[in-house]
Parts: C-alpha cells; sequence; structure tokens
C-alpha cells in the first residue's frame, strides 16, 4: 500500500486512471527525479523534456481530437499530481501546455487555429505560452493595457499588438503565444484573445533570473512592438473576461492535484527521515511532537487528495462550478504548503538543501499560492459565492 494514500483514496479512481498513475510515477522516477535538483539548482530544464513528455501523451491529455489522448479530467489530473511529486515547475510545463495554452485555442479558437497549433503541441514539437499578468495588471487583468488595434479601418485589416506580459511560463522557449490584449469597441474596451506566433517580428521575451522559487521552470517578460497579425489572429470565440477566466480555470483544476503530490513527496521524506535521524538517544519518530507533525501532514495529503478526486469527479460529470475550483486551489495549496513546512522542520539542518526535496517543495509552493489566482483572490471569489456580494474592490 501506498504509505501517503492512508483512506485508500486511490482506490476511487478507475482502471485507466491507475495506469496513468503508474505510467506517469514511473516514467518521473526514472528520468526526472534523479536530475530535479541538479535543474533546479542550474535554473534550467532539458531541452528535449517537452517532446519526451510529448511522446507519453501528457500535453492536452484531456482534450478530445487533434492529437489529443481524450482522458478523463481526473486521469489528467492524476498525471499533474506525479509530476508536481517531482517538482511544481515540471507540472507548470505541462499544466501551462496543456490547459492555458491547448485549452484556449481548443476552447475558444477556430477551426484552422486548432488544425494548425494542437497537433503538434500535443506532440510536445511546439510549446505554448499564455500571455494575461502585466507588470501593472495581476490580480485585476481588467487593468490591462497591452492593446491590439486594427492597421486600418477595414472590418478584416491586420491587428497591431503593442504592451507588455509579465511573469510568463514557458515565455522564451514557446513557439506559439496566446496573448489577451484590449480592443477598441464602441462601448469601450473589450479584452480579446490573439494567437501570436512567437518569431513574428517585433515579439520578444526576456528570461526572469534571480527566481527563488520555481527555479526549474522557465518565467519569461513579453512585449510586442508594434506586432502585426493577420485579421484570423483573434480568437473568434473569446470576448471579454470571460475567455482567459474560462482558460484558468482549467489550469487551476489541474493546481488542484498537482498539490497533492507536492505535499506528498513532502511527507514521505519527513516520514522517512523521521525514522532513521536519531536524537536523545531514539529515532526523532518516536517523539510525540514529531508523531504530531506526521499525523497532520497525513490529515494534510489525504484531505487534499480527497478533495482532487471529488472535484475531479464533478468535472468529469460537468458540474465543476468556478467557486468549486476556489475552494479546491485554495485548500490544496494552503494544506500541501503547511505540510511543506512542517515537513521541513523535521528535516532540521538538511532540510535546507537541495539534497532534499522538502525545501524545494515549499519554495515552490510559495509561488503555486500566488499564480493562477493569489489565495486572497480565490477568498474572495469564495466570499462572492456565499454572500452574493463582491468585495473585490
Ligand atoms: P498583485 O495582484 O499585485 O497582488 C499582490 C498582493 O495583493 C497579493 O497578495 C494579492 O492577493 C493582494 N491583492 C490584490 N488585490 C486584492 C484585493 N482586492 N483584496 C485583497 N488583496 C488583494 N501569469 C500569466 O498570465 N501567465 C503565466 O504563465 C504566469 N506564470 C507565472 C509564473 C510564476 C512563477 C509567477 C510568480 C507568476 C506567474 N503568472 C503568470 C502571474 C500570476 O498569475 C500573478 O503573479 C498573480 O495573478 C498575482 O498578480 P501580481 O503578482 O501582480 O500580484
Amino acid at each position: 500500500m501506498d504509505p501517503a494514500d492512508f483512506l485508500a483514496v486511490d482506490d476511487l479512481l478507475t482502471e485507466e486512471e491507475r495506469a496513468v498513475r503508474d505510467t506517469v510515477r514511473s516514467f518521473a522516477a526514472k528520468e526526472l527525479a534523479p536530475h530535479i535538483a541538479e535543474w533546479y539548482d542550474a535554473g534550467t530544464l532539458p531541452a528535449d523534456l517537452p517532446a519526451r513528455l510529448g511522446e507519453l501523451g501528457l500535453f492536452g491529455m484531456h482534450l478530445q481530437g487533434y492529437g489529443c489522448a481524450g482522458t478523463s479530467a481526473t486521469a489528467y489530473g492524476v498525471a499533474c499530481r506525479e509530476l508536481e511529486a517531482v517538482d511544481t515547475g515540471l507540472r507548470s510545463l505541462v499544466s501551462v501546455q496543456s490547459s492555458l495554452a491547448m485549452y484556449s485555442l481548443h476552447r475558444w479558437g477556430s477551426e484552422a487555429h486548432k488544425d494548425e497549433w494542437l497537433p503538434r503541441m500535443a506532440a510536445g514539437q511546439a510549446i505554448g505560452c499564455f500571455g494575461l499578468t502585466e507588470p501593472d495588471a495581476g490580480s485585476d487583468p481588467a487593468a490591462m493595457r497591452t492593446r491590439a488595434r486594427r492597421a486600418s479601418g477595414a472590418a478584416d485589416a491586420d491587428w497591431v499588438l503593442t504592451g507588455n506580459k509579465m511573469w510568463i511560463t514557458n515565455g522564451t522557449l514557446a513557439q506559439v503565444a496566446i496573448v489577451w490584449a484590449g480592443t477598441e469597441t464602441d462601448d469601450g474596451v473589450e479584452i480579446r484573445g490573439f494567437v501570436v506566433p512567437t518569431d513574428t517580428p517585433g515579439f520578444t521575451a526576456t528570461k526572469i533570473g534571480r527566481k527563488l522559487s520555481m527555479r526549474a521552470s522557465v518565467t519569461a517578460e513579453l512585449s510586442f512592438e508594434d506586432l502585426r497579425l493577420p485579421a484570423d489572429a483573434v480568437l473568434p470565440e473569446a470576448r471579454g473576461l470571460k475567455g482567459p477566466l474560462s482558460v484558468l480555470n482549467e489550469a487551476r483544476f489541474g493546481i488542484i492535484w498537482g498539490a497533492v503530490g507536492a505535499a506528498r513527496s513532502c511527507y514521505l521524506e519527513a516520514l522517512e527521515y523521521a525514522g532513521q535521524r536519531h536524537q536523545f538517544g531514539q529515532p526523532i519518530a518516536g517523539f510525540q511532537l514529531t508523531q504530531r507533525k506526521l499525523a497532520e501532514m497525513l490529515v494534510g495529503v489525504n484531505q487534499a487528495s480527497l478533495t482532487a478526486v471529488h472535484l475531479g469527479r464533478l468535472k468529469d460529470a460537468g458540474t465543476l462550478s468556478p467557486a468549486q475550483v476556489s475552494f479546491g486551489k485554495l485548500a490544496n495549496v494552503r494544506a500541501a504548503i503547511e505540510v511543506a513546512r512542517s515537513a521541513r522542520t523535521v528535516l532540521g539542518g538538511a532540510g535546507i538543501t537541495l539534497d532534499h526535496s522538502v525545501m524545494r517543495h515549499m519554495n515552490n509552493l510559495e509561488t503555486v499560492l500566488t499564480y493562477e489566482g493569489t489565495e486572497e483572490m480565490h477568498m474572495l471569489t469564495l466570499g462572492a459565492a456565499l454572500t452574493g456580494i463582491n468585495a473585490f474592490r
């Protein structure tokens, strides 16, 4: 039995979902876990990793058609869990590709967009990124300044994109960026999404350095200087903030699962270390205070795991609401970061190095607490759902 799965939550998974778990877990143990500390330290990922993840069928795996595997959403969640058990950066690579970039195209793109990009992205031969956040517009994306204007008064004129995006995962790796920009309409500014090949003149991606979190993940600033796009570069179906927000909801679902993986790894490492480390003539696992920490970690991991499976089932049934996703993101990331912090204390001084995973996970989870909607934004979403009163401003 899996020592972290105390409530046998994985018994709730289908055979297909368990097969996904076993495949990704075994790939991660052989191909990712032995190298992750080195990648994290160097602040890099191997160039061939996307193609290898593509071969495994992980990109856009819960989407139908266009070379995607078409699994259940729960199976996709399980894959996110197993990747994040190694490192959040690995899950982010898959989440941004699958949920932010591919889902944007799948949900809101034209047939031509889907045919052009999705099969290559599913295979890991093209990487996508998603540009919503700006230097001055984070939690409040409606304040974005990036603009797409028509090059002339003709209805089918090219678009001209200007502006900047900040904190963009996969930004320097991507062949295609989904960029959200304001367009002028008679009724004011309307946010639209654009499919931007990153080799378009006027596109620049600059890697953000000196990160203390998510080092095994590329984060970039994008800038668009009078970048010219054909009229059909716009995602035809997405109008207003509901476009990007619907996409973020998809990615948050992966985070709900990924957080369980990070928490599980921290718990297992603390459990093992506590059994081996002796102080005062006995294993530190024998102290009541350590046992309390381990018991609380176990509760945190298993409650988060149950939440993930339940929300997975709701998503597969088509009834998962955005507020329920906020519940899951808030609860599971909070649980994971508490487990990681507590696990770090069990490892004492050893816990601060890259020889162990706990502080790497803990630092990564600081980002997870912030991206895809900060903890406070999800509280406000829940508050609005509970009271009917929007307290965002
Ligand atoms: P701010 O919005 O400035 O918030 C700062 C603090 O103020 C937070 O605690 C926030 O909760 C609080 N706050 C703000 N408004 C309120 C309020 N009304 N009430 C109470 N508290 C409030 N973005 C993308 O578009 N694409 C990506 O691929 C992407 N990847 C990322 C990768 C990393 C490593 C990181 C760190 C970020 C990434 N982001 C990405 C951006 C991320 O989504 C934003 O950082 C996040 O939305 C928060 O925005 P901000 O950092 O500007 O913080």
